[in-house]
């Protein structure tokens, strides 16, 4: 009782203090409720007041950027870097291009960048940044111009062993090329700096599949506790990005079939299996090129400007890999009374409403939320970084070894702190966010409080 007071206290509070900061808010709001239990067990957390602290992000960096088009003609933007919590390691979370960029998305997103990658138990502290530049419709030139811009000032703050970005939506290898070039000008050659390096610039091999591949050894894992496996099962995936095309393939490896696929204009059903090959392909000829599919497979068919997350046939997973707040509840009571999936897990960051996941519970959907589920990528990011100080390059078949003991045991993890916590295992919810904030909120108190 005691605990439930104080989350709504301030929970109250931050609604006041933020209410201009919609997802920011909803991620407070997905997570504080679940932590009752460990609150009720650690009053030092309620004396300290550190769900006030921990809601705060440690630095807030705004810049500009100007930029020069292909006509010679000037733009600015604006770009962000968020320090949200040092109290596990230096800060890590990924850059996004994407106008719909704020400082209400980059809080919601750093926030849960710091439980994701205290869950993975590696030493890393939670960032993100990005900017509101749309990468659409630019030139190479214009996105190697804009990119060293925004490095320009990025580079002011950050370092191997303070600040290290990677790529998000919208940021990726080329993008992280021109920022370690423009970084190394301004400073000195350190590859640890940034993450999700091409191969040839100690980039980690397996970087670019992590999060694809993690999402599906997290299900993997879910399902073998319940004495099932993907093989056999139909899937649907949103998404053509990287986290998308790489949960296909991992998938389809381990023997499931994936009969829908969605982009930002549409989506595809393809009941003989989309192949991850033929995401890779598409995705050369630009924004929302699923629309193309069908000339490659005939008998696939193609709706346009629907949700995939709308189709009303039988399945057993669902893989938002996405956006955030993706699926509604409207969409969750379809994937639940029409489409009967057990299972969901999240390789989007936040893809489900409150609301969706409310729906998941009442229904019995296997949940794995995305701070466990897509944890993948930036364990591997965290081993880019090992990798980098020891002067190695790991092969792949190291890479991806170590990638599954990290999901099994970010699984594990959930699945055993939400049986201490709420007596059900497979409340992964309550598991991933109390086990998270445990690691977090120790280590603050013993870093006293800051
Ligand atoms: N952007 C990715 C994420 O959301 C990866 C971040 C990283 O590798 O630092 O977790």
């Amino acid at each position: 009782m005691r605990a439930k007071k104080y989350i709504q206290q301030i929970l109250e509070n931050l609604e006041s203090k933020h209410s201009d900061k919609p997802e920011f808010l909803q991620a407070l709001t997905e997570f504080f409720p679940t932590l009752e239990p460990y609150i009720e067990e650690h009053p030092e957390i309620e004396d300290y007041n550190i769900l006030e602290l921990i809601a705060e992000p440690e630095r807030l960096i705004q810049f500009r950027v100007p930029w020069e088009d292909d006509e010679g003609k000037w733009h600015v933007n604006l770009g962000w870097r968020i320090q949200f919590n040092s109290a596990l390691g230096p800060y890590k979370g990924g850059i996004r291009f994407n106008p719909n960029v704020n400082e209400n998305i980059l809080r919601f997103l750093g926030f849960e960048q710091t439980f994701k990658n205290a869950l993975t138990s590696l030493p890393l502290g939670g960032g993100k940044g990005g900017s509101d530049f749309n990468p659409n419709g630019k030139s190479e030139r214009e996105v190697m111009r804009f990119t060293q811009s925004f490095m320009s000032e990025l580079q002011k703050y950050i370092g191997p062993d303070r600040d290290v970005p990677a790529g998000d939506m919208g940021v990726g290898h080329r993008e992280i090329g021109y920022m370690y070039g423009q970084y190394k000008r301004l400073n000195r050659p350190e590859p640890g700096v940034l993450t999700g390096k091409p191969t040839n610039q100690w980039g980690s091999f397996g970087r670019t599949e992590a999060t694809g591949y993690g999402l599906v050894y997290f299900a993997e894992n879910a399902l073998w506790n319940h004495n099932e496996r993907l093989s056999k099962k139909r899937v649907v995936v949103s998404g053509t990005g990287n986290v998308s095309t790489y949960t296909v393939e991992k998938a389809t490896q381990l023997g499931a079939k994936v009969i829908a696929v969605s982009d930002s204009q549409g989506y595809v059903y393809h009941e003989e299996g989309v192949q991850a090959e033929t995401l890779k392909k598409l995705s050369k000829r630009g924004r929302g090129a699923l629309k193309y599919y069908t000339e490659l497979y005939p008998e696939a068919e193609y709706f346009k400007d629907k949700s995939v997350w709308e189709v009303q046939m039988k399945y057993d997973i669902a893989f938002p890999c996405a956006t955030q707040n993706e699926i509604d509840r409207e969409m969750a009571l379809n994937l639940a009374e029409n489409c009967k999936i057990k299972a969901l897990f999240e390789g989007a960051n936040m893809p489900s409403t409150d609301a969706a996941i409310e729906v998941y519970k009442e229904k019995n959907i296997l949940y794995g939320l995305g701070k466990a589920a897509n944890a993948g990528g930036v364990a591997v990011s965290a081993l880019e970084m090992a990798q980098n100080s020891q002067r190695e390059q790991w092969s792949i078949e190291e890479v991806d070894e170590r990638l599954q003991v990290i999901m099994k045991d970010i699984y594990t993890l959930c699945s055993e702190t939400a049986k201490k916590y709420v007596g059900d295992q497979d409340n992964l919810q309550a598991g991933a966010n109390i086990a998270g904030f445990a690691r977090v909120a120790e280590a603050m108190i013993q870093q006293g409080l800051v």
